[in-house]
């Protein structure tokens, strides 16, 4: 099974990716993860998108795509997997066809989650790059480049949606329900 979980900054799409990930038993791929390992173990690439991420801005397709395209060619990623953050551009999904084919995701689930409720959390959460100008640029690039993809991923009639906020289980449970698990 390959899906795709797509939200804002703050969705608790990340949270709920590692946790779907498990129940299914496949593996939770993470961009955005990938990038913080980078730039916390000082590799090239991390130094390279580490002003990147602490801007809010989205690291550029090439590198992204071909990390990516690494990730998924390895052992594990055989039978499947949850795709947390990528893509999230319109050249990232071009990409992800390429390698995949077009009906290569099984399902897109999607975060619905109040704006208000999203700041507050994030503010909470403390992340290097959760400060508020970063903050609000993440939200304004998702908003332009990310947005966007949910009418692309409409149009072949995969995507799930969410109601992201609530008991952390309870959002598991609804997920899986939503997925037919
Ligand atoms: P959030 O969803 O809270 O923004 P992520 O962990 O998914 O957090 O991403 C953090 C940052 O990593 C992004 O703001 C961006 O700089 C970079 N990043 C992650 N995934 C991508 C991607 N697919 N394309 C470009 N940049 C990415």
């Amino acid at each position: 099974m390959k899906l795709l979980f797509i939200g804002p900054p703050g969705a608790g799409k990340g949270t709920q990716a590692a946790r779907v990930a498990d129940r299914l038993g496949i593996p939770h791929i993470s961009t955005g993860d990938m990038f913080r390992h980078h730039v916390s173990t000082e590799t090239d690439l991390g130094l390279l998108v580490d002003s990147i991420m602490k801007a809010g801005e989205y690291v550029p397709d090439e590198i992204t795509v071909e990390m990516l395209r690494e990730r998924v060619a390895e052992p594990d990623a055989a039978g499947g997997y949850i795709l947390d953050g990528f893509p999230r551009t319109a050249g990232q999904v071009a990409a992800l066809d390429g390698l995949l084919g077009e009906d290569g995701l099984d399902s897109v689930v999607v975060f619905g989650v109040d704006e208000d409720a999203l700041v507050e959390r994030l503010l909470a959460r403390g992340r290097a790059d959760d400060t508020e100008d970063t903050i609000r640029n993440r939200f304004n690039v998702y908003q332009e480049q990310t947005a966007p993809l949910l009418d692309t991923y409409g149009e072949r009639g995969i995507v799930v949606t969410i109601d992201g906020l609530g008991d952390i289980d309870d959002v598991t449970e609804r997920i899986l329900k939503a997925l037919g698990r």
